[in-house]
């Protein structure tokens, strides 16, 4: 019953219309009354020029005073009704005017006349025997065109259609000298009036359907723009939109070019909170802190880079004091962890910035100041730009680099503490560059890193050790196993997994011979697919070092979770070891845990016969460090070792 109810009151217009179907509606009217005013316009025209002509030729010029009362008269006012709602509706139409209350009253009053002179006509016309399509095609256009509410409808075209049969009643009594309309007739005008009302009821629902349909698409359609505008996490801009608006900003007339500054925002240490309080909470962090640098750059372009990244594009006036202050409130936010802010700025030096190379140059900025304690904001500068420019060589040139060998292993020997004998290597890479010269890792692996281009490089380390290996073999000189550096990205990027076993039986190289070096901190990422790696190259044979132990947040948790066959202590144990007399026990115990968890332990970074005698002792198993060798080309070490200066471990000497 309620739903048959809610039916008829939808249908017949009682139910309350969202604003997107009245302005549908209205819009619809007014369409409609562009075409229903054109045709009462042209129709008078014609009127006048017809009675016109009527006058004249029958040279009734005298009467024309009772011409003009009659007729005239009635033409002018559906022709100026007629001009006025064409006026209103096209102005409507073409987006010039919104007035809806007067559009309303424009519709009223031109619905009323037409309705009006419609009937009068029609009783007039009727009188003298004839038609009364003019009295349908008015009450039609109103009820139909102009789109009314059905109640609004039935009321009018009820009371026009009652009046219209009563006074034909008497006409047609006046006309015939009959007593009035057969019931045939009554009948007719029944069904009429019915048939008004259904057209009208039909239209009127086919319209708020459409209205409703739409109105849904298009608020799917803003959903989706939305969402596409903003960042998930926290709510606020993502980069799509600071993309788009900060290229229309730098496109307007009235920017101040010389006033715009990019920031970029890095929030210190936040990684660590993340692992502290849990991920939840790390979000949570996050989307107060794009608040706060949101409401602290109230009306500037605020977005979220990625992760813990902000970007902001606002004016040089009063930045210093904004970040100044933001720097000062995130301090507060810190629990444990010591949360802080580091801001890089970039001005624009000409007209044409782009975009990203502004983000580019702020990040960089910001970057620079990374682990210094004291600062908060870096401005981006000349000494900036030669590293920036540097840094934009080294991602526009990793491919060349590879293809032209400008890559090079250098190779540290790890040795055995029992004997001092060489029982590995580590490969570390080397770029030799045509314009740089010799650059270290520092100058690659991080930008690499950032650029996601680090695999490549990986694979070409993989690759060069295989071969040098192979030719070594088939050269009959010794070599033995060599631990490569894997990036945590290698393993997002590519399967590292399959790439490495290809190149391994390219080459034919026993398994043995290549170990996997991953870093800690790569494991303190919450991301599956590395322990599953870790795994499958633990069941496939190779060997699995933890390289930088103790050098991240949560070293004896990666212990718990993860099963490697050697454990490299990171070297800033060693760089305490005169002064800190701490050192020496946390070493002793590190390498006792080794040993409990069945682990080979390796101590980098010895630089000091002392530091290698207390290693010896303790039990560690391996050493590797300046006071054996720096990392060097393979034949250079080949030289030391036949000079007598290094040897290898009698498993694997020749
Ligand atoms: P790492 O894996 O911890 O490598 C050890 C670094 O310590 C090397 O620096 C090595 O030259 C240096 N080192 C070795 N012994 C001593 C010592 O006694 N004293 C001091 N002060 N330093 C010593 P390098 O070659 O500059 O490499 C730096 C980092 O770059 C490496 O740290 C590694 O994380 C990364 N890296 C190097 N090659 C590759 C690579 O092929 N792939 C990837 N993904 N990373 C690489
Ligand atoms: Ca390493
Ligand atoms: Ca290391």
């Amino acid at each position: 019953m309620k739903k048959v109810l809610k039916w008829l009151s939808d249908g017949l217009g009682f139910e309350k219309q969202s604003k997107y179907v009245n302005e549908y509606f209205f819009r619809a009217n007014m369409r409609a009354s562009i075409y229903m005013s054109v045709v009462v316009i042209v129709l008078e025209i014609w009127m006048i020029i017809r009675m016109t002509n009527t006058i004249f030729e029958n040279n009734l010029q005298s009467n024309f005073k009772h011409y003009f009362e009659k007729y005239y008269i009635n033409y002018i006012i559906l022709l100026v009704s007629g001009v006025l709602m064409l006026l209103f509706s096209q102005r409507y139409i073409r987006g010039k005017t919104k007035n809806h209350a007067l559009g309303q009253c424009i519709k009223w009053v031109f619905t009323f006349i037409c309705i009006y002179f419609g009937v009068k006509i029609s009783i007039n016309d009727y009188a003298k025997g004839e038609q009364i399509l003019t009295f349908l095609t008015m009450e039609l256009f109103s009820m139909c065109l102009l789109t009314w509410k059905p109640l609004a409808a039935f009321l009018i075209s009820g009371g026009s259609y009652l009046y219209f049969f009563l006074r034909i009643n008497d006409m047609v009594a006046v006309n015939t000298g009959d007593q009035g309309t057969t019931i045939a007739t009554q009948i007719n005008f029944f069904t009429m009036w019915i048939s008004t009302m259904m057209v009208c009821v039909a239209n009127y629902n086919n319209t708020r359907l459409q209205a409703i349909k739409d109105e849904n698409l298009e608020k799917i359609n803003a959903y989706l723009s939305k969402i596409s505008v903003e960042d998930e996490l926290t709510g606020i801009h993502n980069m799509v939109y600071f993309r788009s608006e900060g290229a229309k900003l730098l496109n307007y007339v009235t920017t101040d070019k010389d006033n715009i500054l990019f920031l970029f925002f890095d929030v210190e240490n936040f990684k660590s909170y993340n692992e502290k309080y849990s991920f939840q909470a790390g979000n949570e962090l996050l989307r107060k802190i794009a608040h706060m640098i949101e409401d602290e750059f109230e009306g500037s372009l605020v977005s979220r880079f990625s992760d813990d990244h902000f970007v902001v594009l606002t004016s040089v006036d009063g930045a210093q004091n904004k970040i100044g202050q933001l720097s000062g409130e995130i301090k507060k936010l810190q629990k444990e962890v010591h949360l802080e802010l580091k801001c890089g700025a970039y001005k624009p030096t000409d007209d044409k910035a782009d975009i990203s190379q502004a983000c580019d140059r702020a990040r960089f900025a910001c970057n620079s100041i990374k682990k210094h304690y004291d600062r908060t904001l870096r401005f981006y500068d000349k000494s900036l730009e030669d590293k920036f420019q540097q840094k934009q060589y080294i991602v526009n040139n990793i491919d060349t680099a590879i293809e032209n060998g400008w890559i090079k292993v250098f190779y540290q020997p790890v040795v055995d503490t029992s004997d001092g004998s060489i029982c590995g290597l580590e490969a570390l890479a080397r770029w030799q560059d045509p314009n740089y010269g010799l650059l270290p890792p520092g100058a690659f692996i991080e930008i690499l890193e950032e650029y996601r281009q680090i695999y490549k490089l990986d694979l070409c380390m993989v690759e060069s050790v295989c071969r040098d290996y192979r030719e070594s073999v088939e050269s009959g000189k010794a070599f033995v196993p060599v631990s490569l550096n894997f990036s945590r990205l290698d393993f997002e990027l590519c399967d590292i997994v399959g790439n490495l076993c290809e190149i391994v039986e390219k080459y034919n190289v026993p398994k043995e011979f290549i170990d996997v070096e991953v870093t800690e901190s790569a494991l303190t990422d919450q991301q599956d697919f590395l322990p599953n790696a870790i795994k499958s190259l633990r069941e496939m044979g190779y060997k699995v070092w933890l390289d930088d132990f103790g050098s991240g947040y949560s070293s004896l948790n990666v212990l718990k979770d993860y099963h490697f066959d050697v454990l490299k202590i990171d070297m800033k144990f060693l760089r305490g070891f005169d002064s800190n007399e701490k050192t020496r026990p946390i070493l002793e115990n590190i390498v006792d845990l080794t040993k409990q968890l069945s682990m080979v332990s390796l101590t980098e970074g010895v630089e000091t016969k002392e530091q290698f005698d207390f290693l010896a002792n303790i039990g560690c198993n391996r050493a590797q460090g300046y006071l054996f060798s720096k990392p060097l080309p393979l034949e250079e070490l080949r030289q030391k070792i036949a000079a007598g200066k290094l040897s290898i471990s009698k498993q694997y000497a020749k």
